[in-house]
């Protein structure tokens, strides 16, 4: 398998990445994905996923990411296990660097996600699933009618809690500083939907023994404390692109992102961007998916031109 020239490599194995060898191979290309661990990405840490359609009872995350990658497998995709060490986009075909060997792809489709942002506080890892959560368009459902604590202040955060504060029964924001990052007409919303805000404010811990039961809550300005009794604490401080390994060597906005739309075209041409880790408004394991099948359809597109150039 090393050194074999692929039509296709597909960099990670989430929703993205599979998605497109799942299209790449029934298009007709060699697909190989290159997966550092297992199938499904950030998906797989999700226990119970009710926002993807056609499961109507939920499905467990891990379980869904084997179910992509048996349904490109059955096609003919490959998945090479190998930590993804560097690119050479310069080449041609193109390489990629790894903890196996050199693989040469045609076109690449890099679906390498991205992931949220973790406070650092003890505990937080523990209770991950037990009432700390980084996705209320994922999780909120299971706080139906009870408390939640969100952190943030920026787009992400504030939509979170308005999205909350249509399921729950009572929504705090927690924000470190007296201003929100998030668009000023947020604030008005925040109001009008009853969330509440606790400015100048920072989680000093998670509270609970097997799940949560409450956060304590620090000024900053003053260093007081104080108890919160909540259900859940949604923590959405922004999240971190897996763009690393190409930085300079294909555009990124600000924030680290891959910039491309929805034809998934990078800077560097034959290159494409699929899923989380691209610029894009709504990243959802059904929006990456959706990228995966425009990836694999514009490199067949790039392919193409290029075998009749
Ligand atoms: P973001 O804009 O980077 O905001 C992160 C927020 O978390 C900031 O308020 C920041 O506080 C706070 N924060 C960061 N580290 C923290 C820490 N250690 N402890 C406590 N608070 C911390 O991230 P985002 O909201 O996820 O948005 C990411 C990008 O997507 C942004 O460009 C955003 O505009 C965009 N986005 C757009 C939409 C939309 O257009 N509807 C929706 C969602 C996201 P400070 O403000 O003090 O730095």
């Amino acid at each position: 398998m090393k050194d074999r020239i692929y039509d296709i490599l597909v960099i990670g194995g989430g929703p993205a990445g599979y998605t497109a060898a799942l299209y790449g191979v029934r298009s007709g290309f060699s697909v190989a994905v290159l997966e550092k661990l297992s199938p499904g990405g950030q998906m797989a840490a999700t226990g119970e996923i009710e926002n993807y359609p056609g499961f109507p009872d939920p499905v467990d995350g891990f379980e869904l990411g084997e179910r992509m990658q048996a349904g490109a497998e059955r096609f003919g995709a490959e998945t090479v296990y190998a930590d993804v060490q560097g690119f050479d986009f310069t080449a041609e075909p193109k390489k990629v660097l790894t903890s196996e060997g050199e693989f040469l792809g045609r076109a690449i489709i890099l679906c390498m996600g991205a992931s949220a942002r973790q406070l650092g506080l003890p505990r937080e890892t523990e209770l991950t699933g037990r009432g700390v959560a980084y996705c209320a368009h994922c999780d909120g459902q299971f706080y139906k009618d009870k408390c939640a604590v969100v952190n943030g202040g920026g787009n992400s955060a504030a939509g979170d809690a308005l999205y909350l504060a249509r399921i729950c029964r009572e929504v705090h924001l927690v924000h470190r500083r007296d201003t929100l990052r998030a668009a000023p007409l947020y604030l008005r919303r925040l109001k009008e939907a009853g969330v509440r805000i606790h400015w100048n404010t920072a989680i000093a811990a998670i509270e609970g023994e097997k799940k949560v039961s409450g956060v304590r809550l620090r000024n900053v300005l003053t260093g007081a404390t104080e108890e919160l009794p909540c259900d859940a604490l949604f923590i959405s401080i922004g999240r971190k692109p897996e763009t690393e390994l190409v930085a300079g060597k294909v555009a990124l906005d600000g924030a680290g992102y891959i910039v491309a739309g929805e034809d998934t075209k990078t800077s560097v041409p034959g290159v494409f961007a699929a899923g989380d880790i691209r610029t894009k408004a709504l990243r959802q394991i059904i929006t990456a998916a959706a990228d995966g099948a425009c990836a694999a359809h514009a490199a067949e597109l790039w392919l193409a031109d290029r075998a009749g150039a």
